[in-house]
């Protein structure tokens, strides 16, 4: 599956298919963009990404979102091991040196690519966006300090907000107003009503355990 606008340049580092898609990692490419692509695309290397961003906003299609590609290493994160199986990689030109900053043109790409991840991957949610050093069993350090994460998630609208995420809202909003969260559920809810929302309630919960998510 390819990413709207990204030009693709097929890397052979990858395997076919994937255990489940949950997470996002966000990745500094410790190099210029030139020889991040030579690196990404080489056989050598045993390394890609799904996606590489240059400070252009230039965006490079590595692997198809459905492949493995071979980007978190070593990883851990929750009871997830080996985040590769679980994962969608994103690379950004960078010299992750402290102090080479991250462009604007990086942070919008970023933002467009991880909304359409989103929908694609309803099981990806904001707090699954994380760090390459976040998960690195080997001490990976990007994409470091100079990558704004408050900035980068307020570019990511309301309307990213996955579908399960919106049904749970909608559940919450409802109990709340009938004070079933309470235990307090009066004359104003029916039974069946009741027993609609447990229903609807059960069938997220189920459908968020097969997703992973609890
Ligand atoms: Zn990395």
């Amino acid at each position: 599956m390819r990413l709207t606008d990204a030009e693709f340049i097929p890397s052979p580092n990858y395997n076919k298919g994937r255990k489940g898609t949950i997470f996002l990692i966000i990745h500094g490419t410790g190099s210029s963009f030139n020889s991040a692509l030579s690196w990404l695309t080489n056989p050598a290397s045993e390394v890609s990404a799904h996606g590489l961003i240059a400070k252009t906003g230039r965006l490079i299609q590595l692997v198809e979102l459905e492949n493995r590609a071979w980007h978190a290493g070593k990883s851990k994160w929750g009871n997830y091991t080996d985040l590769n199986d679980f994962s969608i990689g994103i690379e950004l030109e960078n010299l992750d040196n402290k102090k080479d900053p991250y462009s604007e043109a990086q942070y919008s790409v970023l933002a467009k690519v991880v909304k359409e991840c989103i929908q694609i991957y309803p099981s990806i949610t904001v707090a699954n966006i994380l760090g390459h050093s976040q998960v690195s069993l080997s001490g990976k350090p990007d994409p470091g300090p100079m990558f704004a994460w408050d900035h980068f998630k307020a570019q990511l609208s309301i309307n990213s907000k996955p579908e399960w995420k919106i049904e749970m809202d909608k559940n919450w909003e409802f109990a709340r107003n009938t004070e079933l969260i309470k235990g307090e559920a009066t004359d104003t809810i029916t039974k069946y009503e009741e027993a609609t929302f447990l229903a609807r309630l059960y069938n997220l919960i189920k459908k968020q355990h097969a997703e992973g998510i609890f």
